[in-house]
C-alpha cells in the first residue's frame, strides 16, 4: 500500500517536472585550481516542491548552491531561473528575481533587533530611497513593518520582535533567516544546511514551516546532511559525489542505490 502510493508519487512528481521547473541547471561546472568541484551538474526544482540536495562532505554541494545564487561564477554551463538565463548574474539581480540565498545572521547584524533584522533584510542595494518624499518614506516604513509582523507571526517569533539577535537560540536564529528570505520575497529559497545545529525538536518544528511554506507557493533547495530528520520533508532528491550528480529521486531509490550506499560508507570509513 505504502509502496503504492509512493509509487503514484513519483509518477506525480515526474509529471510535474515535465510541466515545469523553476530553477534547471544545465552541465553546471565549477574548478578550483584544476579541481572540478562541480563537474556537469544538471538538477531542476520544481515550482512548490521541496528538493533535497546530499552526498559525502567536500562532494560540491555549497559550491552548487553557490554558482546558483551568483556568488561564484560558473566556469561551464547555465542556471536557468523561471527559464530566465541566470548564468553568472550578481547576486543581487538574482536575488531582486526571487531567488534567495539564506545566510547565518553575521556578527554585526546581531546587535540588531529582530525586527530591525527583517527592515534591513528588505532594503534593496542600489535602489535607496534618495530623492523621494518624506511622506513615500514613512508610508514604506509602515508597510514594511506591517510586512515584518506578518512573517514573524506566520513563524511564531513574533513575541521577539524587539530582542537583540544575539540572543536568540540556535533554533530561533534559523527562523529569522528563513524571515529575512521572506521579506525578500523569496520564490526560491536556497538554503544551505539549514537544521544544522539545531535539536531534533526544533529542527521538526523548523521543517514544518518550510512545507507550509510551500503550500503557499514558495519553493525550496536545501542542501542537508541529516538525512535522518529531513528526508520525510522532501519531493525530491539529489545525491552528489566528487563534483557531479549520482544519484536522483525519491527516498526509496536513494536509499537503495548501491552507488549512494557506497559513497557514505566510503565517506564514513575516511572520515572515521
Ligand atoms: P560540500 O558543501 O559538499 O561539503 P563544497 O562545495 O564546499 O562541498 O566543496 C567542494 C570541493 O571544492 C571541495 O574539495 C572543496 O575543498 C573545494 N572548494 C570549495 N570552495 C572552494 C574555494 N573557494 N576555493 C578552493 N576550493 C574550494
Ligand atoms: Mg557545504
Amino acid at each position: 500500500m505504502a509502496h503504492g502510493s509512493k509509487q503514484v508519487h513519483g509518477i506525480m512528481k515526474r509529471i510535474q517536472l515535465a510541466g515545469g521547473n523553476l530553477l534547471k541547471t544545465q552541465n553546471l561546472s565549477k574548478f578550483f585550481d584544476g579541481l572540478k568541484a562541480l563537474n556537469k551538474v544538471n538538477i531542476e526544482v520544481s515550482k512548490n516542491s521541496i528538493t533535497l540536495v546530499i552526498g559525502p562532505n567536500g562532494s560540491g554541494k555549497t559550491t552548487l548552491i553557490n554558482v546558483i545564487s551568483g556568488f561564484y561564477k560558473a566556469d561551464e554551463g547555465k542556471v536557468f531561473f523561471e527559464n530566465k538565463d541566470i548564468t553568472n548574474k550578481p547576486p543581487h539581480e538574482i536575488n531582486k528575481l526571487g531567488l534567495v540565498r539564506t545566510f547565518q545572521i553575521p556578527q554585526p547584524l546581531k546587535k540588531l533587533t529582530v525586527l530591525e533584522n527583517l527592515l534591513v533584510a528588505a532594503e534593496n542595494p542600489g535602489e535607496k530611497i534618495l530623492g523621494s518624499l518624506k511622506r513615500e518614506w514613512i508610508k514604506r516604513e509602515e508597510e514594511l513593518v506591517e510586512k515584518a509582523f506578518r512573517i514573524l507571526e506566520f513563524l511564531k517569533i513574533d513575541h521577539l520582535w524587539d530582542t537583540e539577535a544575539y540572543k536568540l537560540s540556535g533554533g530561533q536564529l534559523k527562523l529569522l533567516e528563513v524571515a529575512r528570505a521572506l521579506m525578500r520575497d523569496a520564490k526560491l529559497m536556497v538554503m544551505d544546511e539549514p537544521i544544522a545545529g539545531v535539536n531534533p525538536v526544533l529542527a521538526e518544528n523548523i521543517l514544518s514551516k518550510l512545507v507550509e511554506l510551500k503550500e503557499r507557493g514558495v519553493s525550496f533547495l536545501i542542501v542537508e546532511h541529516r538525512l535522518d530528520i529531513i528526508l520525510k520533508y522532501v519531493d525530491y532528491i539529489y545525491v552528489m559525489a566528487n563534483g557531479r550528480v549520482i544519484a536522483e529521486g525519491l527516498e526509496d531509490e536513494i536509499l537503495n542505490n548501491p552507488k549512494v550506499v557506497e559513497v557514505y560508507l566510503g565517506a564514513t570509513h575516511g572520515e572515521a
